[in-house]
């Protein structure tokens, strides 16, 4: 039997690698993976949480709530150590506007001018969940450690990717290709946990 399974997101990209890892999970059975834009639209509430795991479990409760299938949903960001963990939840509005990466690149790099090279160690976080319409909910988390560079350099990825180096890569994110930045990302390690937790609940 096939399971619907919603990724509460409009974002393409995070559907399209969440669905290459399901696809390579073999103890998971037929899954069929849809995003919000395949499934009719209801009003998304605003992420008020003040940690990722609860941004994520309001967008796949109220995914569960109104569709009916089983739900999930990530949030994630960069946790700056000198910076008590922050941008945190506000990585995608650090300078204000909802997605102006490079506005947030250039307002954190302005915050870090001072601060000696041995204190710009950071990590992406990620968490995400899984609401079952019984009310069964699970998360799971993934973390990338590594450390910021002041001047950015690369043209892949998003985000705060040209000024981050991961742990034992001496290339920024943005230098790494999409596979290579997979096998290590945040996100990569919470969806493949993901994804044997929706394979131990559908099972
Ligand atoms: P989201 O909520 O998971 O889409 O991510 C929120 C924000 O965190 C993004 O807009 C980026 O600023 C930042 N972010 C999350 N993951 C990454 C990443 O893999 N690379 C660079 N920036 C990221």
């Amino acid at each position: 039997m096939t399971t619907r399974v919603l990724l509460a997101t409009r974002n393409s990209k995070k559907l399209a690698e969440l669905r290459r890892i399901l696809d390579a999970a073999s103890d998971l059975g037929q899954v069929e993976l849809v995003g919000l834009a395949e499934v009719p639209a209801f009003p998304e509430l605003p992420e008020t949480g003040l940690t990722f795991e609860e941004n994520a479990l309001i967008k796949a409760r109220e995914a569960a709530r109104c569709t009916g299938l089983v739900a999930v949903a990530d949030d994630s960001g960069l946790a700056v150590d000198v910076l008590g963990g922050m941008p945190g939840v506000f990585s995608a509005r650090w300078a204000g506007k909802h997605g102006d990466d490079l506005a947030n690149l250039e307002l954190l790099l302005g915050q870090l001018a001072d601060v000696p090279d041995a204190h710009l160690t950071a990590a992406f976080v990620c968490a995400a969940v899984v609401v079952l319409p019984d009310g069964r909910e699970r998360t799971v988390h993934g973390s990338m450690p590594g450390r910021l560079v002041r001047t950015p350099r690369g043209t892949r990825g998003f985000g705060y990717d040209p000024i981050f180096a991961a742990q034992g890569h001496t290339r920024t994110n943005a230098e790494l290709t999409v596979p290579e930045k997979d096998a290590i990302s945040h996100r990569g390690q919470a969806f493949r946990e993901l994804a044997r937790t929706l394979a131990q609940l559908l099972g």
